[in-house]
C-alpha cells in the first residue's frame, strides 16, 4: 500500500516508521527543513502514563478564571482569544464535568500505558537512544491539599496499571538529594517508577533516519497546500512542489490539523495551547537534579536530558502565536530553578535555549486517532500535552487502522466519531 503521512513531528514520524516497518511504501511530508521542528522540538521530555488527566479538570477551570490575563501565571487565557475559542471553549467547559473528566483520563491512560510498552519494544528492536532514561518520575508538592488530590488520582490510575509510591519529605529528598535545600517547603511527593523521559527531537530525527533506511521517502521543506477530494476519498495532495497520489493519507500536522482537515470537509475540535521551555547546560554544575521532576504547585516539569536540564511549562491560550516572549521564558526558568538554589547560583539564565510552541489540544482531552468519513484519510492528531507520551502507541494503532488490522487496544473514546451526536 502507498501511504502519504503529512507532518514530520514525533506523531507523524512514528506513524511513518510503523507503516514502513510493516512493509508499506511511505512518503512523509514536512514543511520545515528538519523533522521535529515544531511542537516536538523541545518539550518537557516526559513519557508519563501517570499524568493523563485532561487539562480541563474542574479545579483547573477555576484557576484559569482566577488567573485571567495575568502575564506571570502558569495558565494564561488572553482575553482577546475568548471569542476565537467559541465552540471549542464551550466543549472544553462541558467536558470538565467530573464524569467526563474521569472517563477521558481513563481513555488517555489506556493509550499511554500501551504507548510506553510499544516504546520499550521499539527501543529493544532498534537500539535507538535519545537521551532517554527509564528511571521513573518524581512529583513534588508544597500543599497538603494538592498532594491529597493527586493521591486520589494516582489510586485510580493504579487500577489501570500505573504504579506509584507515596513519599514523605525525607523520602522525596532520599530519591532526589538536590531537593535538600528546599526540604522545609515540601510536604511530600509521589514517585511513578514506570514513567520515562527522553528528548523527543532526537527520537524523531533518529527514527526518521531509520525509516528512511528502510525505504521511507522523507520530504523536508515541502508544504501541503491542499487536500483534493474525489467523491468519498482523497484523490491527491497538492504541495508547493508537486501533486502526490497515494492509497491512504495520514494527517499528523499537530496544532494546524484543523486547517487541512477542513479542506476535506472535516471539523476537528483542536485548538493550539502554547507552552514554553528553557534548556540549560548543567554538566558539572552543583545541585542539579538527576531525577525528572514535576512541580505540582508551580505547574513546571524538569527533565535531565544528558548534561542538559529542560524546564518546561505554562499553558497559554494565545491562538497560533509562536512568539517567544522573554518574560514567559524567565518565569519558567525562575519557577524551575527555585527548587534548586545551588544550581540557580551556578548557572546563567541568559545562556538557556528558549523555546515556545503549540500543543494540539482537543476540547475533551484524548487525541483523535484513526478513520474518518473520508475513506482513505486517517488522523493522528490532537495529543495536547501528552503527544510525546502517546507517540509510540498512537503511531502503532494508526498504522494498524490504515492497513485494516485490529489494534492491540480498544480505540473507544479515541476516534473522531465520538463527537457525533
Ligand atoms: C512546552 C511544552 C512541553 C511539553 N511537554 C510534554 C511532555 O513532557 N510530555 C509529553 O508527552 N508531551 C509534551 N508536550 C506535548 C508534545 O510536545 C506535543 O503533543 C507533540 O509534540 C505533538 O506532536 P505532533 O507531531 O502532533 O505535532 P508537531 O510536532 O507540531 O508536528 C506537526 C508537524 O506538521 C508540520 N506541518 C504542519 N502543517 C503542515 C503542512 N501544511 N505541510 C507540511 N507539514 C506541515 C509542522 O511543521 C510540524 O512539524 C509538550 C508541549 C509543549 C508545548
Amino acid at each position: 500500500m502507498r501511504v502519504l503521512v503529512i507532518g514530520g513531528g514525533v506523531i507523524g514520524t512514528t506513524t511513518a516508521w510503523f507503516l514502513v516497518h510493516d512493509g508499506h511504501e511511505v512518503t512523509l511530508i514536512e514543511r520545515e527543513p528538519a523533522l521535529a521542528a515544531e511542537g516536538s522540538h523541545a518539550n518537557g521530555g516526559m513519557l508519563h502514563a501517570s499524568h493523563t488527566e485532561p487539562w480541563n479538570s474542574p479545579a483547573a477551570i477555576r484557576q484559569l478564571l482566577r488567573w485571567l490575563g495575568r502575564e506571570d501565571s502558569p495558565l494564561l487565557l488572553r482575553p482577546t482569544q475568548i471569542p476565537r475559542l467559541a465552540g471549542w471553549g464551550l466543549g472544553f467547559l462541558r467536558y470538565s464535568r467530573a464524569h467526563h473528566h474521569a472517563r477521558n483520563t481513563q481513555v488517555n491512560a489506556r493509550l499511554a500505558v500501551y504507548s510506553l510498552e510499544v516504546m520499550r519494544a521499539l527501543r529493544t528492536e532498534t537500539g535507538l537512544h535519545y537521551d532517554d532514561s527509564a528511571g521513573g518520575i518524581l512529583k513534588i508538592f508544597r500543599s497538603a491539599a494538592e498532594l491529597a488530590t493527586a493521591l486520589r488520582t494516582s489510586e485510580l490510575m493504579a487500577a489501570l496499571g500505573v504504579d506509584f509510591e507515596q513519599l514523605d519529605t525525607a523520602g522525596v529528598v532520599a530519591r532526589e538529594p538536590a531537593l535538600s535545600d528546599v526540604r522545609d517547603e515540601l510536604c511530600g511527593g509521589l514517585f511513578y517508577p514506570q514513567d520515562e523521559i527522553g528528548d523527543a527531537r532526537l527520537f524523531t530525527e533518529r527514527l526518521g533516519a531509520l525509516a528512511a533506511e528502510r525505504g521511507a521517502e522523507i520530504r523536508l521543506g515541502e508544504r501541503v497546500q491542499r487536500l483534493e477530494r474525489d467523491g468519498d476519498r482523497i484523490g491527491a495532495v497538492v504541495t508547493d512542489q508537486c501533486r502526490h497520489r497515494a492509497d491512504a493519507y495520514v494527517l499528523a500536522t499537530g496544532a494546524e490539523a484543523p486547517l487541512l482537515a477542513r479542506q476535506a470537509g472535516l471539523r476537528l475540535p483542536i485548538r493550539p495551547v502554547k507552552g514554553y521551555s528553557a534548556t540549560l547546560d548543567v554538566g558539572g554544575k552543583p545541585g542539579a537534579p538527576s531525577l525528572p521532576i514535576i512541580d505540582d504547585g508551580r505547574k513546571i516539569v524538569m527533565s535531565r536530558l544528558g548534561d542538559r536540564l529542560r524546564i518546561a511549562g505554562t499553558a497559554e491560550f494565545a491562538g497560533y502565536d509562536r512568539e517567544i516572549r522573554p518574560q514567559r521564558v524567565q518565569t519558567v526558568i525562575r519557577q524551575g530553578l527555585a527548587s534548586f538554589p545551588r544550581l540557580a547560583a551556578a548557572v546563567d539564565p541568559a545562556t538557556a535555549t528558549p523555546w515556545a510552541c503549540l500543543r494540539p489540544m482537543t476540547m475533551d482531552g484524548p487525541p483523535i486517532l484513526g478513520a474518518t468519513p473520508v475513506r482513505n484519510l486517517f488522523l493522528n492528531t490532537g495529543p495536547g500535552h501528552l503527544g510525546w507520551t502517546f507517540a509510540a502507541g498512537a503511531g502503532r494503532v494508526v498504522a494498524d487502522v490504515v492497513q485494516g488490522c485490529e489494534p492491540a487496544i480498544s480505540l473507544e473514546g479515541l476516534g473522531l466519531e465520538r463527537y457525533r451526536g
